[in-house]
């Protein structure tokens, strides 16, 4: 099969049918064999039944439906384990992509050789509230993934080889860092297109403002776990050593201090009188907590199921 279509959905009733007749009228112009996967993800419209009057027309569509709401991440992932062909091209229901990006898509992943590219909606029909947190959203993400070509990490339509959704796990809200997940998995050529895009025409956005905080938060715990994931300590323990180093410092000045007052015939001055003292107390607290998080992170490494996965591209 060449193409798989992973469309996850949310309350999208009245964009479905629009949707699946322009993708077939793509497919079948350009004599594409495919499947169009649909992950209904907990919506409380018709939905479902419409994917289902779909379903009864047409062998190419296939269903998924999610007992409640539980995100557009878990939807990819459940359509991405199933998903079949060679090339697998997620797209938003809401019509905001256009499936007529869909055969330039796949000719640079099967000719061009990408592992994954991204759409880039260059002019975007999105409220200002949203496309400057967006510009923000994608700078940053760039400077942390390394991933200096893309624009737009979080476009929804986004094409990949099948090996790439089958080697790496969307899960959470990861859906706006595919790329980041893919190039930590090893798949390094990724490419941009730019892409056609609509106003939302039915329906209104699943995500609100709070999309920008949460999409930080992820940034960081994607950094944190590529880099330390497997070797907590590696980042505790250096910071618990330099804790202690500097408590070590703030000691040896606390008694230098003291035998300097004694010395000097000053012994009634207090070595709690002295900001080193603090100093060490707390520098020696964090050290030892630091330490504490990094044994803690190791046993929770060495006991994680993935500890020992690794990408292997070829055997002989
Ligand atoms: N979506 C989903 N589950 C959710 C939220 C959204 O499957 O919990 C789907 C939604 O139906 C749409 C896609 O994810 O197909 C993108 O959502 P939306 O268009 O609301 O996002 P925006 O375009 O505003 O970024
Ligand atoms: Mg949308």
């Amino acid at each position: 099969m060449d193409i798989s279509v992973v469309i996850p959905l949310y309350n999208e009733e009245e964009s479905l049918p629009e949707l699946y007749a322009w993708i077939q009228r793509v497919m079948n112009a350009n004599h594409f064999s495919y499947e169009v996967i649909f992950v209904n993800d907990g919506s409380t419209d018709r939905s479902w039944q419409v994917i289902e009057e779909l379903a009864a027309q047409s062998d190419n569509v296939k269903g998924i439906k999610f007992r409640r709401n539980h995100g557009k991440s878990p939807a990819l992932f459940c359509g991405f384990e199933k998903a079949q062909g060679d090339v697998v091209i997620t797209m938003d229901a809401d019509l905001q992509d256009s499936p007529d990006e869909i055969p330039e898509l796949y000719r640079m992943i099967t000719v061009d050789g990408y592992d994954l590219v991204s759409g880039y909606k260059k002019k975007r029909y999105d409220p200002l509230s949203k496309t400057i947190p967006t510009k923000l959203f994608n700078a940053t993400a760039r400077a942390v993934s390394g991933i200096k070509n893309l624009h737009d990490f979080n476009c929804g339509l986004k094409a990949y080889r099948k090996e790439v959704i089958k080697n790496i796990e969307v899960y959470g809200e990861m859906h706006r860092y595919i790329p980041y997940l893919a190039k930590n998995a090893g798949f390094c050529k990724i490419g941009e297109k730019v892409v056609q895009h609509q106003a939302r025409k039915y329906g209104v956005t699943k995500f609100g403002l709070n999309r920008f905080v949460n999409g930080y938060l992820d940034l960081i715990s994607l950094w944190f776990l590529s880099k330390f994931g497997i070797q907590p300590m590696h980042i505790f323990g250096l910071l618990g050593s330099l804790m202690f180093i500097l408590g070590f410092i703030a000691v040896i000045t606390v008694g230098a201090l003291k035998l300097y007052a004694i010395y000097t015939g000053a012994p009634y001055i207090l070595i709690t009188d002295s900001p080193y003292f603090y100093l060490a107390l707390t520098t020696m607290i964090l050290g030892t907590q630091l330490f504490l998080a990094g044994f803690l992170g190791e046993m929770i490494a060495r006991n994680a199921p993935e500890r020992n996965k690794y990408q292997i591209e070829k055997e002989l």
